[in-house]
């Protein structure tokens, strides 16, 4: 990743939270709650970047710096039950073990991988590919992390016109937000090519070549009527009926200012939506859903 993006992404991460927590009502606490979260993920970055932890340091190292900034600010500005839930996991648990686990892909609670997310991702943005290597477990093929193995959080399509001309699509890395271009209409999760189990809805208003499933004719929570005007133009929900995941895809030649990380996770109406149609997430974000 070029330098010059790696110096600005913290401050492009504030201003898309604070831009759609200002747009969409039903995100703004979700987007309030990760702005404070992204004040102790910068920390973390720009520490990580000073003393540059080997690879098999970093859970220590996580543990350690990230964890205790993490549940601060998870209690303070986060909802009250995740709040009760940390603090006890917090004096019950080995915190350097659970943050290997995630690290190795072994089994993990729902409030355990939020930590380890919160605390651990930020690390592995600032490592060189090699030492993020190093640090973790997974397979590595098409659907997964060339630099960790993760899985994919998202996808989104880039702005730039020779992008656009070569159709990529890129996944971008629940673990360490690494990114990697991957097949337009192929499923994320199981590699399914086959158009007729493939699904793409976006909200009503909004319009795309390739809509095969539909729209969201009414957004969950958006009151009575929907919109005339999509409120989500830029994102569509990509599920597969062969294997029941979905993921959201962000369109950036639809909305310049979005920042697919950011959209993705304040994107809650469609993650409702996709829920409705008894879908699953690939893998949940960082906020759980
Ligand atoms: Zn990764
Ligand atoms: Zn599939």
């Amino acid at each position: 990743m070029p330098v010059m993006l790696e110096t600005v992404k913290w401050s492009e991460r504030r201003r898309r939270s604070a831009e759609l927590a200002e747009r969409w009502p039903f995100a703004a606490e979700v987007m309030a709650f990760y702005s404070s979260l992204l004040d102790v993920q910068e920390t973390v970055f720009n520490e990580t970047r000073e003393r540059r932890p080997e690879a098999r340091d970093v859970a220590g190292f996580a543990a350690e710096f990230a964890v205790p900034r993490v549940i601060e600010a998870s209690i303070d500005r986060g909802p009250e039950r995740l709040g009760a839930a940390l603090i006890e996991r917090f004096h019950e648990a080995d915190i350097e073990e659970v943050i290997a686990r995630w690290l190795g892909e072994g089994e993990i609670s729902s409030v355990e991988r939020y930590l380890a997310r919160a605390a651990a991702g930020p690390i592995l943005e600032a490592l060189d590919q090699a030492a993020v290597g190093a640090a973790t477990a997974g397979p590595r093929d098409e659907r997964r992390c060339p630099a960790c193995g993760g899985l994919p959080q998202f996808g989104y399509f880039a702005k730039s016109p020779e992008d656009l001309v070569t159709a990529h699509r890129y996944l971008e890395c629940s673990r360490c937000a690494a990114a990697w271009p991957y097949t337009r209409m192929t499923c994320a999760s199981c590699g399914e090519a086959e158009t007729k189990n493939l699904a793409v809805y976006s909200e009503l208003g909004s319009l795309e070549a390739e809509l095969s499933g539909g729209t969201v004719k009414h957004l969950p929570g958006a009151g009575e009527r929907p919109p005339v005007v999509a409120q989500l133009p830029q994102i569509r929900i990509d599920c597969c009926t062969t294997c029941r995941k979905y993921l959201l895809t962000i369109d950036l030649s639809r909305d310049g200012r979005a920042v697919p990380l950011v959209d993705e996770l304040a994107a809650l109406p469609l993650d409702l939506y996709a829920k409705d149609l008894g879908m699953t997430k690939i893998t949940p974000n960082l906020m759980g859903f």
